[in-house]
């Protein structure tokens, strides 16, 4: 970890002035809301299961040179784990690797923000003196958790009304991914 600089709450002008990279595993359980959308959508605790709990992470800043004068401040973020859920056809647990690998662009106000977001394919985020990165890395996976996970092939082949009946029993009782994630999803400050 570079010294001079705490993601926690991360002066990304100056990181991207300096064009630092830097990579790490971080637990899971720091991530609260990840966790909590883990618990929504599966049904195996990760604590029963061997394997990963760690998110490998990565950013990038950058200044961008503009033609006519001025830059623009860019931070490259990559992060992944492995999401325990639930099979949308056989209904078991199935681990799902989550990645996001997603640019941005910071600007100096929520005007330029929405002036600009439509004609950019980077993300854009008002410049502020204190970025907390976990945060951002966390709202990238959350966005990136598929709704309907599935194995690519499943364990068990279970007779086809078998499967419906259950499907539609645990579609009923389950709750909207939709709803969850709108739940989890930070709101905008
Ligand atoms: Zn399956």
């Amino acid at each position: 970890m570079h010294k001079n600089f705490d993601l926690n709450r991360l002066n990304v002008k100056a990181f991207a002035r300096e064009e630092i990279s830097l990579e790490g595993l971080q637990d899971l359980p720091q991530f609260t809301r990840l966790v909590e959308l883990e618990a929504k959508l599966g049904t195996v605790s990760h604590a029963d299961l061997p394997g990963s709990t760690q998110i490998s992470w990565a950013i990038q800043g950058e200044l961008v040179p503009v033609s006519g004068g001025g830059e623009q401040i860019w931070l490259h973020l990559k992060a992944e784990l492995h999401l325990t859920m639930q099979c949308q056809r056989c209904m078991g647990a199935v681990t799902v690797l989550v990645s996001s690998d997603q640019s941005f662009r910071f600007v100096a106000d929520e005007a330029t923000a929405e002036a600009e977001d439509e004609a950019s394919e980077e993300d854009l985020l008002v410049l502020t003196p204190e970025l907390n990165v976990w945060e951002l890395i966390e709202d990238e996976l959350i966005m990136c958790t598929p709704l309907v996970p599935k194995h690519d092939v499943c364990p068990t082949l279970v007779p086809m009304s078998a499967v419906d009946e259950a499907f539609e029993e645990a579609q009923d009782a389950r709750p909207n991914p939709f709803a969850a994630l709108a739940q989890l999803k930070k709101k905008p400050n």
